[in-house]
């Protein structure tokens, strides 16, 4: 249960004051539903309202905040013309404009003959000191609220600044002290303040400096963030750790008999995986590994060498996918090596029938399944296994730590194999995994053609589909990607059915469509169509960015490459280049391209290194957005920004070890200001599992 104290933090944003259900709405859009989400919303900037010249003196283009008399009031004649208030002080005049007005407002607000503050920017309209639209206007006995430096937030459209300013103060002021759960020491050390403090000031910059990363209060918030997480990791990691594992240790029959039936031979980092995963399978401890390799580097034989491991020692392995897809594709490339190894291998989704779903549970309690592929439906409650010694995770970016534990609690003490293709650099690993041991692939199986990668401006597209026609007449298959559109799946939708008809219409091919709003079961059958060569072009939203293996698939174009960030074209342009013949990758873009844009173009031509397109991501965007932190699996985080925040990420690490040497239940004071932490940033699945205290 969430503590009481947090109680005002978790109530719905509509419990301020001035939040009805309408401002409500746009600030769940803009930070969230909930109070803390609005705490958790920082000044982006700052406006300095303190400048008060007399109107003579009021330079052009400044933002002042002046006492004026209010003159008159002149209607526009036609609503498209402003409405203007003309107001004087003892030097000079100015003339308020409002477009759109509400008169009736208006009158209200600046009464005639009355003195009113206004705050805004001044400009000169021919020879005329004009504020448009001013940011405030209160009675003088109010002027302290607004001659202030006031902070600035990131807007969403339809909400105004004065609004959202004023929701989050009310915010903030809502917060209650909380226990401090941060060590004294170190919190003396880094001269930070207690956490309401912070968030206070976080909310409060004086100066452009405040706004920096780096200062007291927002690397306090942001080091709070990561103790949740990092803490959060840690004990998913210390109660597997005392779960006691078991040794795994086999004779290598079937491994031999799986490599004999494999067409080729593994590669140096393949075998090398392989052998950190069998000593860690040896070890009394539960295995919890990481298998990191770039799209097409070969993860699942991997895999599959490591389940062949578990049923030498007598145990069942399971396989978990993201998807139906894939989970399907790893059924197609597991079931021919295990069974020549003599082994029944067992499939497992949601979608299954009701009779084969039952005989696969049954085959999985009573051991007659030794290896089971599947999705999600592997961690529901009727899912029960004999004797489950390796659970294999397929990442893709999908799941997160929570389902992770979920099957590996499905055996007791199970080992775990999370394998993942987003390079992530080890800094940003930690955030993602805390703290985990890495098996990296670094080569390509032997034979791979490098990719001819091509931009071409879209005004060609002509010659591009004159040239794809080509390729099919010679026997490739093509992969055609729609352009991103953001947050609009319904634009993406139009402009990929747009595509499949113009395809169909023009070219002599077949042309399969898939995308984010079909059914699983609609999309299957297309990406198993093209699988099977039954269609030559997949015209497609990016829903195969993940994993999909069809190694005759030689050819990809990429419409409006430029959308679309560094990380997804190398996951998309894995897709090709996974046979022996040689693939190209057009992408196509609007010109003229940004900066960025042209440097993502010119280094994904340059490479096809995972690792250094990472890198050079990093460069380009900052850590906070590497490969979109949605995609990568990284968690979101609101406060602590990665780049910035690099040395409290190590900390927070070494503190949530420290943490739990000394106090593994949470029960001590410190343990139960760390409770509250973990509330605070939503870690509530994991403070379940610590003894309540
Ligand atoms: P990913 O790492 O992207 O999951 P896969 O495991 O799907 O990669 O492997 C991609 C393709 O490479 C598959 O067709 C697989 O059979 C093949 N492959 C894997 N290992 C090797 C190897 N050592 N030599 C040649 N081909 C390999
Ligand atoms: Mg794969």
């Amino acid at each position: 249960m969430r503590p009481e104290i947090l109680f005002p933090l978790f109530a719905p944003v509509t419990a301020l004051p001035g939040v009805g259900p309408r401002i409500g709405k746009l600030i769940e859009q803009l930070a969230g539903p909930r109070v803390v989400d609005l705490c958790w919303h920082l000044p982006s900037g700052l406006v300095d309202r303190r400048f008060s010249p007399s109107l003579a003196e009021a330079p052009e283009g400044a933002i002042v905040t002046v006492t004026v008399t209010i003159d008159r009031h002149e209607k526009p004649r036609t609503p498209r013309l402003p409405y203007r208030v003309r107001c004087h002080d003892e030097t000079g005049s100015l003339t308020l404009v409002f477009f759109n007005a509400k008169p009736d407002w208006l009158e209200k607000t600046l009464p005639l003959g009355q003195k009113r503050v206004v705050s805004g920017r001044v400009e000169r309209y021919q020879g005329e000191l004009q504020m448009a639209h001013p940011d405030h206007v209160v009675p003088e006995a109010e002027a302290e609220s607004v001659r202030r430096v006031e902070p600035v937030y990131p807007l969403t459209a339809g909400l105004t600044p004065r609004l959202l300013a004023k929701a989050i103060r009310a915010a903030v002021e809502r917060a209650p002290e909380l226990p401090e759960w941060i060590d004294p020491d170190y919190l003396r050390r880094q001269g930070w303040a207690a956490w309401r403090d912070s968030l206070t000031a976080a909310h409060n910059p004086a100066e452009l400096a405040d706004i920096d990363p780096m200062t007291p209060a927002r690397q306090r918030l942001a080091y709070d963030e990561l103790l949740a997480s990092q803490l959060a990791l840690a004990l998913v990691r210390a109660r597997q750790r005392k779960l006691v594992g078991r040794r795994l240790k086999g004779n290598g029959e079937i491994r031999d008999r799986i490599a004999e039936a494999l067409p080729f031979a593994l590669t140096a980092s393949q075998k090398t995986a392989i052998r950190e995963i069998e000593a860690d399978m040896a070890g009394p401890a539960p295995m919890l590994r990481l298998l990191q390799g770039d799209v097409g580097s070969g993860k699942t034989v991997v895999a599959l060498m490591a389940m062949a491991i578990a049923v030498e020692a007598g145990a069942q392995a399971a396989l978990l996918a993201p998807t139906e897809i894939l989970a399907r594709q790893h059924l197609a490339t597991i079931t021919p090596l295990a069974e020549a190894a003599g082994l029944r291998v067992g499939l497992l989704t949601g979608r299954d029938r009701a009779k084969a779903k039952a005989e696969t549970l049954a085959g999985l309690a009573d051991g007659s399944i030794p290896i089971v592929v599947g999705t999600h439906a592997l961690v529901q409650d009727d899912v029960e296994f004999r004797d489950l010694g390796l659970a294999v995770i397929d990442e893709q970016h999908r799941f997160g730590v929570h389902q992770r534990l979920l099957l590996a609690e499905k055996g007791k003490g199970a080992d775990v194999l999370v394998m993942t293709a987003t390079p992530i650099p080890r800094t940003l690993m930690l955030t993602a995994y805390g703290d985990l041991d890495v098996s990296r692939l670094t080569e390509k199986p032997a034979g791979r053609q490098p990719i001819d990668t091509r931009a071409l401006p879209l005004e060609r597209i002509e010659d591009v589909i004159a040239a794809v026609g080509r390729g099919i007449a010679d026997g490739a298959r093509a992969y055609w990607i729609c352009p991103l559109v953001e947050e609009s799946e319904a634009v993406d939708l139009a402009n990929a059915e747009a595509r499949f008809a113009d395809l169909a219409q023009r070219l002599p091919v077949r042309v399969g469509l898939v995308h984010g709003q079909q059914k699983a079961a609609e999309r299957d059958t297309a990406m198993a169509a093209f699988a099977r060569g039954d269609l030559d072009i997949l015209v497609a939203t990016t829903v195969v960015e993940v994993g999909v293996d069809v190694p005759a698939a030689t050819i990809m174009v990429i419409e409006h490459a430029e959308r679309f960030g560094l990380a997804q074209l190398h996951q998309l342009r894995g897709r090709i280049g996974r046979g022996t013949k040689r693939s190209t990758c057009l992408l196509l873009y609007q010109a003229p391209l940004g900066e960025t844009a042209k440097a993502r173009l010119r280094i994904l031509r340059e490479t096809d290194d995972g690792f250094r397109i990472a890198e050079e991501d990093l460069k380009l965007r900052g850590a906070g957005e590497l490969l979109g932190t949605r995609q990568s699996g990284l968690p979101d985080f609101r406060l602590a920004n990665i780049a910035a925040h690099a040395e409290l990420l190590a900390a927070a690490r070494d503190d949530a070890r420290l943490i739990l040497d000394r106090d593994p239940d949470l029960a001590g004071a410190r343990g139960q200001a760390l409770r509250v932490l973990l509330y605070l940033f939503e870690r509530d699945a994991v403070v379940k599992t610590v003894r309540s205290g």
